[in-house]
């Protein structure tokens, strides 16, 4: 199957190849078609899989013909974060540059003068935060009657976010037999009936989540104590050969201390996190693009579906609380063909994490025996979870099939024994030999750090094992604001700047 089969345009097909892009992924071979033909669409499907340009596509030759109305948007993009809302943009841009096609962004913080001379003007694609869009509604600055085309994007983080109702009140605007395609990673039953409400008999797409299925992603879980995870992460970041790597973290003061230390400790690490405004995060991550740094410490909300080519390494320093965010993460590794290493810092107090994120992928990740043990507990669990010296002579790289594993303990590990989880700290006495932990010392990197326990002693997991599977971003939530304190990219059609 190639592009060219899939009905689009001449000019559209120059733009795809320039792109670079010779084979359609399957979520595009099974929606471009679709959209074309005007049918409603869902699409199961997340970041990584080149969604975007299955509705991008089809879009830009949908609306090839047609003509633009003042403060009339013809279609219309609904995306969680200004991000990803700039990162479709530049989708349209990269592909619409045949076409004779005009944008309009419409976030927090641009300054709202210019994006209703934008909306004035005419635009054929409105990409918008449900927050803004709603604000300019209401205002009486936009009509949406003559939007035939809605696209709702991430629809599950939508839901997370408490975007829901604004979704439901933009698409009880819109004409009733206007075109929809929802796309969603997952299927909660609130996106279930916001599908069935608004959408009308869609065609139903769904594609092998990343995370589970691409095998380009080697993934490991490593089993840390929580004050021994910065000597850890160093020693992964010095002997895995990393190029180029996102670290993740539950809490935005993890994130800043991280990044701080890392830097201390002569890594070239910046940070992104929902405290940071918005030109100071696009700054961070044009560093991280432009390879002036090589790590980049994150937040989950900060780096939800960004487009990094590349990224060697993903270090999920915290387990992470949702196990959707699992697969967000180290989907950003792996990406288009090229492979990449996934490893998942786990404490005691990530038990119920680690259980709950393996049960989302439908298997166990392989536990990582490092060289060093760096990091390790003096404790760190049950005998048969430790390493049976095998790692000592050398980190034992390659991915394991997760029958080899060392045994049922595996499972032991990583179990959620939310009844008594520090039970799990004692050393059994029975069974198999304790390997002494592995002598490479790593206290030249590790001298003078300051530890980094306190955030997870603190955390509601460990107070309340039982609730560990909710507390989600309860300790310090990343706040959604709806502002962008940067300049306007570029490449918007915002004609007023
Ligand atoms: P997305 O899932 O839309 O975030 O896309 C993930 C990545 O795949 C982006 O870097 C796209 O540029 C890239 N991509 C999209 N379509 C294709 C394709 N047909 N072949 C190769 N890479 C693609």
């Amino acid at each position: 199957m190639n592009f060219a089969d899939l009905g689009l345009s001449d000019e559209l097909l120059k733009s795809v190849e320039a792109s670079g892009y010779t084979e359609p992924t399957p979520i595009q071979a099974q929606a471009i078609p679709s959209v074309l033909m005007m049918r409603d669409l869902i699409g199961i499907a997340q970041t990584g899989t080149g969604k975007t340009a299955s509705f991008v596509l089809p879009m830009i030759d949908i609306l090839a013909h047609g003509r633009r109305r003042a403060l009339m948007p013809r279609s219309l993009i609904l995306e969680p974060t200004r991000e990803l809302a700039a990162q479709v943009a530049e989708n349209f841009e990269k592909y619409g540059k045949n076409h004779d096609l005009k944008m309009a962004l419409l976030i927090g913080g641009v300054q709202m003068g210019d994006q209703v001379k934008a909306l004035q003007d005419g635009v054929d694609v409105l990409i918008a935060t449900p927050g803004r869009l709603m604000d300019l509604f209401e205002r009486g600055k936009i009509l949406l009657t003559g939007c035939n085309l809605l696209v709702i994007d991430e629809a599950d983080r939508m839901l997370d976010m408490g975007f829901i109702p604004d979704i439901e009140t933009i698409c009880s605007k819109l004409p009733g037999n206007r075109q929809t395609l929802l796309f969603s990673a997952t299927m909660p039953p609130p996106i279930k009936k916001l599908a069935d409400k608004f959408l009308s008999n869609p065609k139903y797409i769904e594609v092998a989540r990343p995370a589970s299925n691409n095998t380009n992603i080697v993934q490991h879980k490593v089993r840390v104590s929580a004050r021994g995870k910065r000597e850890a992460l160093r020693h992964l970041l010095k002997t895995d050969n990393v190029s180029t790597a996102i670290i993740f973290a539950n809490r935005k003061t993890t994130v800043r201390e991280l990044a701080k230390s890392l830097q201390q400790s002569g890594f070239s690490a910046g940070e992104i996190h929902g405290d940071m405004d918005q030109s100071a995060r696009n700054a961070e991550l044009q560093k991280f693009k432009d390879g002036v740094i090589s790590i980049l410490v994150a937040s989950d909300v900060a780096a939800r579906g960004l487009d990094v080519k590349g990224v060697s390494h993903v270090f999920n320093y915290d387990t992470p609380w949702h196990p959707d965010d699992y697969v967000h993460r180290i989907g950003r590794t792996g990406r288009a063909g090229a492979t990449g290493r996934a490893f998942t810092f786990v404490a005691d107090e990530d038990a119920e994490a680690i259980a709950n994120v393996e049960k989302l992928i439908g298997g166990k990740i392989p536990l990582f025996e490092a060289d060093g043990d760096a990091g390790r507990s003096d404790d760190a669990g049950p005998p048969a979870e430790r390493p049976t010296g095998r790692g000592r002579s050398g980190a034992k790289r390659a991915a394991e099939p997760v029958a080899a594993d060392p045994v049922a303990a595996e499972s032991d590990a990583a179990a959620p024994s939310s009844k008594q989880p520090h039970q799990r700290r004692a050393p059994s006495r029975g069974g198999r030999t304790v390997q002494p932990v592995a002598a490479e010392p790593l206290a030249d990197i590790s001298s003078g750090d300051p530890v980094d326990a306190p955030e997870q002693v603190s955390a509601p997991v460990t107070a309340k094992p039982k609730q560990a599977a909710k507390p989600r971003r309860a300790a310090e939530p990343e706040a959604i604001s709806d502002e962008w304190n940067g300049p306007v990219p570029g490449f918007l059609n915002v004609s007023a700047l």
